[in-house]
């Protein structure tokens, strides 16, 4: 199967007032369309600036990222808010939902955003509320959610344009266990259904176990485990 991500040689340091932060020092990942990839990693270890530069939320300061043949170190602004819009399917470990709009805006968005018309977001957006057990709340506001629910909300909103790539960082992070299960669940339940390529990062090596492949992240270099 063909490379859905390709990073060779990827460095990020933070300049902090006359330090710098090397957080990643020398990071190469490849991974293969359909695998779902687990990096663990002790907190400050770098997994989410490592998932934002995949994401094209932050640059690299040296290194190549290829995610579905383009070179999105050499994308200009304009071009990332698509590759953001189109490629990625985010998942954070807050939910982000729009607290003005109930739970199919919040699902459908992303579609409006593309330019989709509203009658064909919208029956895709149901199916992606039944897809994660909530079509029936599908009036509700975030307020009138539980945690779980949101983050289940969340999931559905990331599909919704089809992206190739979903990143999670720290998808279950502000969960209970019983709502970790379920979403956790969820989440890679729908990832295999569309075929959906991802990369997860978390502190929880237990779901490591749910991975094709797993790496742990630790002094700026990723190392497969
Ligand atoms: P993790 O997600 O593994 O907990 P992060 O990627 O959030 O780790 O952070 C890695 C390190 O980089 C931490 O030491 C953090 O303080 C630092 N860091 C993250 N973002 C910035 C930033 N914008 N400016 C300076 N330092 C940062
Ligand atoms: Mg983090």
């Amino acid at each position: 199967m063909s490379e859905v991500v390709s990073i060779k040689n990827l460095k990020k340091t933070y300049k902090s007032g006359i330090e710098n932060l090397e957080v990643l020092q020398n990071v190469c990942l490849d991974v293969n369309g359909g695998e779902t990839v687990v990096i663990t990693g002790e907190s400050g270890s770098g997994k989410s600036t490592l998932l934002n530069l995949i994401g094209g939320l932050d640059n690299a300061t040296e290194g190549v990222i290829v995610v579905d043949g383009r070179d999105i170190c050499r994308l200009n602004e304009n071009e990332l808010t698509d590759y953001r819009n189109r490629y990625i399917g985010f998942i954070f470990q807050f939910h982000y939902l729009l607290n003005d709009f109930n739970a199919l805006e919040n699902v459908l968005i992303p579609a409006l955003i593309r330019g989709d018309r509203y009658d064909s977001a919208e029956s895709r957006a149901l199916t992606l509320l039944s897809d994660v057990g909530l079509k029936e709340h599908r009036h509700h506001y975030p307020s009138e959610l539980s945690g779980g629910e949101r983050q289940r909300i969340a999931v559905a909103r990331a599909l919704m344009n089809e992206p190739p790539l979903i990143l999670a960082d720290e998808p279950l992070g502000n969960l209970d266990e019983r709502n970790s299960r379920v979403v956790e669940d969820i989440l890679f339940s729908l990832v295999e259904k569309y075929r959906k390529t991802m990369v997860l990062v978390t502190h929880d090596p237990e779901l490591a176990g749910r991975s094709d492949k797993y790496y742990k992240l630790g002094h700026g270099l990723l190392e497969r485990a």
